[in-house]
């Protein structure tokens, strides 16, 4: 069976052919700048080796992007598939499904419309995860297509831990509340996490960490997520490359009175200025380690907290859970940087926490334990797989 699966945001597409049999991509790409003057593709072919192809020319929409993609993947010498009848299922990742969506769905009009229902919840996300969608229902008419949801992980939360404290008016009214993002990587991690502690799911307590660009952590028990970081938006919790994680709210009102800002731009502010980069400049945990080693102060502050905020929230996770198995790093900085996992599980031994230097050392390609042997609570690395799990929902979806 080969799922491809897209991922399609407002100016660009992102695209894997997956071989669900070797359970491995056979070809990936990105189509950048729709819409600009000047498009790019950046097409891989993945199955012996890596041999990359790129294109510079105008692409004015999704449509064109998603043929021009197809092109390369039906490509007669580096195509993985000889013709779009090769292609069993489509797998897309949408952004929000809201509270309508739990599991991942099977596309047909019903669904498209509940996801154009989502949108005021998924402004800049949902209409363009659609147009990923119409284009390939167009593209791919007789081929299954799925809709795997970034927040359906996260809806088996107790109310407890996704009601705000606002008047219950407004989550009756508009479901103003909070989703959570990341869904296919929590789960992913979670499950393959469960499966290296050797224990079956439904009975492991684990805290997952995924820190990348966007960043948020997620308390699973038993497989079932029971809190997360991220909110109404992927604004809230930690802190991130751009955006600010936990702030009181009241930043807003103090901002528009002292400096006269409007809503607009101090949400540019909160989501495109802040984070590591609003502190000390750069976004780039490298960049950041490269600084703080030059003696930069700000840098070295914003890595402090940028841990710090990780170790409260497994701190806070820990409760919540009553203890956990594991906790497990993933996605950019989860699985590269190890001054980030250190400095986060430093001083949580009385917790239970105890992770070993050595192992802990480097990048890691391969999911790998960092803890030491007698640490109560795990440490893990495992690499995330977001594409992959994209195809598995999407291939258990169709069964
Ligand atoms: P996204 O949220 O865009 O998917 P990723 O999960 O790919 O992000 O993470 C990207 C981030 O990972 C980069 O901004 C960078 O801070 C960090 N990163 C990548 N490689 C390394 C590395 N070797 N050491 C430290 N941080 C890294």
């Amino acid at each position: 069976m080969k799922i491809l699966v897209i991922n399609c945001g407002s100016s660009s597409l992102k695209y894997m052919l997956l071989d669900m049999k070797k359970q491995a991509p056979m070809s990936s790409g990105v189509v950048e700048r729709i819409g600009e003057d000047v498009g790019i593709i950046t097409h891989k072919d993945l199955r012996d080796g890596e041999r990359k192809f790129r294109e510079d020319h105008p692409i004015p929409d999704h449509d064109v992007a998603l043929r021009l993609a197809v092109d390369h993947l039906t490509h007669p010498e580096h195509g993985a598939v000889a013709g779009v009848h090769e292609i069993d299922a489509v797998g897309h990742r949408v952004v929000q499904g809201g509270e309508t969506f739990k599991a991942p769905a099977v596309i047909d009009k019903a669904v498209t419309e509940a996801i154009r229902a989502n949108i005021p919840l998924a402004p800049l996300h949902n209409p363009a995860n659609l147009t990923g969608i119409e284009v390939a229902l167009e593209l791919f008419p007789k081929c299954p297509q799925v809709a795997v949801f970034d927040t359906e992980f996260h809806q088996t939360m107790p109310p407890r831990a996704y009601i705000y404290a606002l008047p219950y008016r407004l989550y009756e009214e508009l479901r103003v509340r909070r989703y959570g993002f990341h869904g296919t990587s929590h789960r992913y991690v979670a499950r393959t996490a469960a499966k290296l502690l050797g224990k079956p799911l439904e009975k492991t307590k684990l805290i997952t960490v995924h820190l990348g660009n966007g960043s948020s952590i997620a308390a699973v028990d038993g497989g079932r997520c029971v809190d997360t970081s991220m909110g109404l938006t992927p604004l809230a919790g930690l802190m991130m490359g751009t955006r600010c994680g936990d702030v009181d709210p009241a930043v807003f009102t103090f901002l528009a009175d002292n400096k006269g800002m409007s809503i607009k731009e101090i949400d540019e502010l909160l989501n495109k200025q802040s984070g590591l980069k609003g502190i000390c400049g750069m976004n780039d945990m490298r960049d950041i380690h490269e600084a703080r080693a030059h003696g930069d102060e700000k840098a070295q502050l914003a890595f402090e907290m940028f841990a710090y905020r990780v170790k409260k929230y497994i701190g806070a996770y820990l409760a919540v859970l009553g203890g956990a198995d594991a906790v497990v790093f993933t996605a950019g900085i989860g699985e590269n940087d190890d001054f980030v996992r250190e400095a986060a599980c430093s001083g949580l031994e009385q917790l239970g926490i105890i992770i070993d230097q050595t192992a802990n050392q480097g990048r890691k390609t391969e999911a790998c334990p960092v803890h030491r042997p007698e640490s109560p609570v795990q440490v893990w690395v495992v690499p995330t797989d977001e594409e992959l799990e994209i195809a598995l929902a999407s291939r258990a979806a169709l069964s």
